[in-house]
């Protein structure tokens, strides 16, 4: 897995400095990396503060809108650095109002970023990697053969050029449209750990983003050695895909399984940092028809779930083109539901948004490797 490259440094005059240094990327920086930027600059510590309001409090997308900056200072940061968001490639609009962009990337790589607004809430679905090393056999994005890690300003720039999009910067914070975010787009998060533990934190700083960790949800399959990390480092609210209740099943829905077989999994669910009633993990189950969606199989999941501090959220099986499954019957669901609920689980059926523009769980895979080769 790649990490991300450092930003070269910039170029403060002195030997061997060029006039043309590769702009500074701001989107992805964290405060120390701003920090350091002002120091560059030979500017006081507390413009370093401003800079970041600016930037992520308030979207700016020019230095020469940042009118508490002095003009020398905003002359010098357009001299080394930019507020580039990823590019909107596409931009989808479903009938039932989930939104779905395409955001391409300086290297031509695509990734794809989803909204969904309900009543209470608006969330935003990013993904962490340009398709998915993993090949959970039911799971669209995980046909897509090339993969890389985004790095955290790929990760942050979703969130930026989103709320760009829906114009939310001149909102106040309780009008917000995007209120929480879900790391469940495209790719294994756990998968690119340090990137998107640093994008997480830049989206959770309250004078910036000001996401709260409450609000944010990262999804794994089940990268076992990476979850004590996850809780203690980024201390997001947990979901792990599990799917099924028997090792040979799992091994076959979700190949990671036979390095990080179930029991396992659920003793790294157990000791994750963090959890307790009220901060329950949620486990998701995709409801596939004959596979996975039995009475048997319901009952299996209340008992392997005792005495963790868990809901469980039952994902109805999104198509894709050539997809090997079905999705389980209404009734099956229902019956699926009711058995985990009087087993003391909540067990909400969620409800499959913009898959008229291919956006529900699943179905995201960019055409990236397409297009490449026509290159
Ligand atoms: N890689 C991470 C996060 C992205 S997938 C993970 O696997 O958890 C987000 C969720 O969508 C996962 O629970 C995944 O299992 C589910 N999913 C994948 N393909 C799906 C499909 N075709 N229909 C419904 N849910 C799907
Ligand atoms: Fe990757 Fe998650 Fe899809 Fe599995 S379900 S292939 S881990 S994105």
């Amino acid at each position: 897995m790649t990490s991300e490259v450092s930003a070269p440094a910039v170029q403060a005059g002195g030997p061997g400095a060029t006039a043309a240094a590769v702009p500074r990327r701001l989107i992805g920086m964290d405060r120390d990396d701003f920090a350091a930027l002002i120091d560059d600059l030979g500017e006081k510590r507390f413009r370093a503060n401003q800079l970041w309001q600016w930037v992520y409090g308030r979207g700016a997308t020019s230095f020469d809108a940042m009118t508490t900056l002095a003009k020398s200072l905003r002359a010098a940061l357009n001299g080394c650095a930019d507020l580039a968001r990823p590019a909107v490639a596409d931009d989808r609009l479903s009938e039932d109002t989930t939104r779905k962009w395409l955001f391409r990337f300086p290297d031509g790589e695509l990734v794809e970023t989803v909204y969904i607004p309900t009543e209470e809430r608006g969330t935003l679905c990013m993904s962490s990697q340009v398709g998915c090393t993993l090949t959970c056999s039911f799971c669209h994005t995980g046909t897509q053969r090339l993969v890389r890690n985004l790095t955290a300003g790929e990760i942050v720039g979703q969130l930026m050029a989103s709320r760009d999009a829906l114009g939310e910067w001149a909102l106040p914070s309780q009008d917000r449209l995007v209120t929480n975010i879900v790391m469940m787009g495209m790719g294994e998060p756990l998968f690119n750990f340090d990137n998107v533990k640093k994008a997480l934190r830049i989206i959770m700083d309250p004078e910036g983003l000001a996401v709260s960790k409450r609000r944010i949800t990262l999804s794994t399959s089940g990268v076992v050695p990476m979850m004590a990390r996850c809780g203690e480092e980024i201390g997001v609210n947990l979901a792990v895909s599990l799917h099924a209740v028997r090792d040979d099943l799992r091994d076959e829905l979700v190949p990671l399984n036979r390095k990080y077989p179930i029991a396992e999994l659920l003793d790294a669910c157990r000791a994750y940092p963090g959890v307790h009633n009220a901060r329950r993990i949620t486990f998701e189950y995709v409801m596939l028809r004959g596979i996975n969606d039995s009475e048997a199989d319901a009952r299996e999941l209340v008992r392997l779930l005792r005495g963790i501090p868990a809901k469980t959220n039952l994902i109805p099986f999104n198509p894709w083109p050539g997809a090997p499954y079905e999705c389980s019957t209404p009734e099956a669901i229902a019956r699926f539901a009711e058995i985990v609920n009087a087993g003391g689980l909540s067990a909400p059926v969620r409800a499959p948004r913009g898959r008229d523009i291919g956006a529900a769980c699943g179905q995201l895979r960019t055409a990236s490797v397409r297009k490449r080769k026509k290159l």
